[in-house]
C-alpha cells in the first residue's frame, strides 16, 4: 500500500510519502540500539518526568492533533479529542505506576536471597493500525519506554501524518531522538526489521493475516511477540436487563469509531422474550444517527477508512442477503442523507445497518464486520445465549446484560474472551489488561501485565 494520507470523507489526497530505503532504516535501527544502551540505565524518575511531559504535550496540542486524526481517518472530531486525552492518560498512568509494576519481587526459597527482577529488553517494533492512530501507539509506547526499552513504530500506511506527529511529541517531551522513532515503511519491509538482530521484540495490532505474517517471521527469528487481532464480540441481552441503558450502550458499542473498532459489539444475541422489543429500539436509534462530515460536532458517524473497506462491507451485506438473511435497516448507500457539503459525495460513507434472520452457523455470520453493521441473533435461554456467544473463532471482548446476580457470574465465568464486561461496554483502560484469546491474538497490553510483556523477567538466586 502506498504511504499516503487520504481524507476518507472526501477521497482527496492530503499528502504522499516515500518509504524509507534500507540504508535509512539501518540508520534508525542503529540509533534505537545506541539510545537503548543509555536509556536502559536511566532511572524511573528520569523516564517518568519525560512521560509526564509527553502527556502534557498531548493535552496542550489536543485540538490540533484531533483535527489531524479526523482528517486522516474520519472519526467524529469529539472522538478524536477523546482519543488524544486518553493517550495522555496512558502516559500519566505508566509514568506513575511503572516503578511499582517493575519493582523487585522477593521469593522465599532456600537461597539466602532470591527474587524476580524486571529489566528492559531493547528496541521493540510496534506495527499499528489506523483505527485509533494515537491511542494504539501510546498504549504500546508508554509502558515500553517506561520499562527502559526504545520504540520503533511502523504505523498503518494511511496515517503517516499521525505517525510523524507522535514521534514529534516524544521529542517535544524531552525524549532523545533514538527513544521513539517512526519508520515510514510498507508492510513488505516489516520482516527485515523484525529479523534485524538489534530489534528484540515486536507487537502488532491489526488483521489476522498481518498477525500471522509477523508472528511467523518473529517465530523464525525467536523473538517475543504480542498480537492484538480481530474480533466479533458478542453483546448478550437477557430479560432482566435495564432496557434503556442496554439499548443506549448497544448503539455506542457498535457505532464507536464509525463501526471500526476491534472491540465493537458485533453480534447481538437477544433472549427471545425481549428480542422484538430490543430490535425495534435498535432500529429506531440506528435510523436516528446522523452520518456525514466528521468535523461537524453533531455528526455521529463519519466515513469508513477507504474504498476497499466500503466495497468489503457492501460485499458482506450482499452475501448476507444471498444467504436468505434480512436487512432490518440501512444496507443501501444510495439512500444515505449525508450531513455536509457536496465534497462528501466522493467519501466512503456507509449507513448504520442491522442484519438479522440468519443462523449463527452461516459462514457470513461468522465473519468480522468492520463497519457500522450489527448482526442480530436470538436465543431461547441463557445457556443457548452463552453457547452462541462462544461459537466464534474470535475471543477478544464480550459483554452480557442482566440484573440477575447468578447470570452475571454465569457469563463472567463462561464467556470465552480476553475481556468480559457485565452491564458495561467493552473498553480498554490503562489500569486493566487488554487482549484476546483464540484467533484474536495473544499477550496483553495495559495494566501491570502489559508492561511486563516486553521485559526480561530475570530470576536472581544468591545462594
Ligand atoms: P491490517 O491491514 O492488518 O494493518 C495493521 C497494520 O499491519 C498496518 O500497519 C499494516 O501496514 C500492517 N501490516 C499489514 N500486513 C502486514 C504484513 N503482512 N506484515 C507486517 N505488517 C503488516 O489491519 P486493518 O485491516 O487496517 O485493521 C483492521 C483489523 O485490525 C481488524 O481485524 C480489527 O479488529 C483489528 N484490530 C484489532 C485491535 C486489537 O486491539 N485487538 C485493535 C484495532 C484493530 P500497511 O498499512 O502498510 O498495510
Amino acid at each position: 500500500m502506498a504511504i499516503a494520507s487520504v481524507n476518507p470523507a472526501t477521497g482527496g489526497i492530503i499528502e504522499e510519502f516515500t518509504a524509507l530505503t534500507p540504508q535509512e532504516i539501518d540508520a534508525k535501527l542503529a540509533l534505537a540500539d545506541e539510545e537503548y544502551q543509555r536509556f536502559r540505565k536511566s532511572s524511573f524518575q528520569e523516564r517518568s518526568a519525560k512521560m509526564h511531559a509527553a502527556s502534557e504535550v498531548l493535552l496542550k496540542r489536543k485540538e490540533e492533533l484531533a483535527r489531524l486524526i479526523t482528517e486522516e481517518m474520519g472519526k467524529p472530531i469529539q472522538a478524536s479529542v477523546a482519543e488524544v486525552e486518553k493517550s495522555a492518560w496512558g502516559c500519566r498512568f505508566y509514568a506513575d505506576k511503572a516503578e511499582e509494576f517493575l519493582a523487585d519481587e522477593m521469593v522465599e526459597t532456600e537461597a539466602s536471597k532470591s527474587l524476580i527482577r524486571y529489566q528492559p529488553i531493547g528496541p521493540v517494533l510496534a506495527v499499528m493500525p489506523w483505527n485509533y492512530p494515537f491511542w494504539q501507539v501510546f498504549r504500546f509506547a508508554a509502558p515500553a519506554l517506561m520499562a527502559g526499552n526504545t520504540g520503533l513504530l511502523k504505523h498503518a500506511s494511511n496515517v503517516p501524518k499521525c505517525a510523524l506527529a507522535i514521534e514529534e511529541i516524544f521529542r517535544e517531551a524531552g525524549f532523545a531522538p533514538g527513544s521513539f522513532q517512526t519508520l515510514l515503511i510498507s508492510a513488505s519491509q516489516v520482516a527485515a526489521v523484525v529479523e534485524d538482530p538489534r530489534v528484540k521484540a515486536a507487537t502488532l495490532t491489526g488483521s489476522e493475516p498481518a498477525g500471522m505474517s509477523l508472528g511467523s517471521t518473529s517465530g523464525k527469528a525467536l523473538k517475543k511477540t504480542v498480537l492484538e487481532l480481530g474480533g466479533s464480540d458478542p453483546f448478550v441481552v437477557l430479560p432482566s436487563a435495564d432496557m434503556e441503558k442496554t439499548l443506549e450502550t448497544a448503539v455506542n458499542a457498535r457505532m464507536l469509531n464509525n463501526g471500526q473498532s476491534c472491540i465493537a459489539a458485533k453480534r447481538f444475541i437477544l433472549h427471545k422474550s425481549i428480542a422484538d422489543q430490543f430490535l425495534d429500539g435498535m432500529r429506531e436509534r440506528f435510523n436516528a444517527l446522523s452520518v456525514g462530515d466528521p468535523f461537524d460536532s453533531s455528526v455521529k458517524i463519519g466515513p469508513l477508512i477507504n474504498r476497499q473497506a466500503l466495497e468489503e462491507v457492501e460485499d458482506q451485506v450482499a452475501r448476507w442477503k444471498q444467504a436468505g438473511g434480512e436487512i432490518v435497516c440501512g444496507g443501501d448507500r444510495s439512500e444515505l442523507d449525508l450531513q455536509g457539503g457536496e465534497e462528501l459525495q466522493q467519501g466512503f460513507f456507509y449507513p448504520p445497518t442491522i442484519l438479522a434472520g440468519l443462523s449463527p452457523e452461516t459462514p457470513i455470520a461468522r465473519e468480522e464486520f468492520f463497519a457500522p453493521v450489527a448482526l442480530v441473533f436470538r436465543a431461547d435461554d441463557a445457556e443457548e445465549a452463552l453457547r452462541l456467544a462462544n461459537d466464534t473463532d474470535f475471543g477478544l471482548g464480550a459483554s452480557a446484560w442482566t440484573e440477575d446476580e447468578a447470570e452475571k457470574e454465569y457469563f463472567a465465568q463462561g464467556l470465552e474472551a480476553g475481556c468480559v464486561f457485565i452491564n458495561s461496554m467493552v473498553k480498554s483502560d490503562p489500569r486493566i489488561p487488554f487482549g484476546g484469546i483464540k484467533r484474536s491474538g495473544y499477550g496483553r497490553e495495559l495494566g501491570r501485565d502489559g508492561i511486563r510483556e516486553f521485559v526480561n523477567i530475570k530470576t536472581v538466586w544468591i545462594a
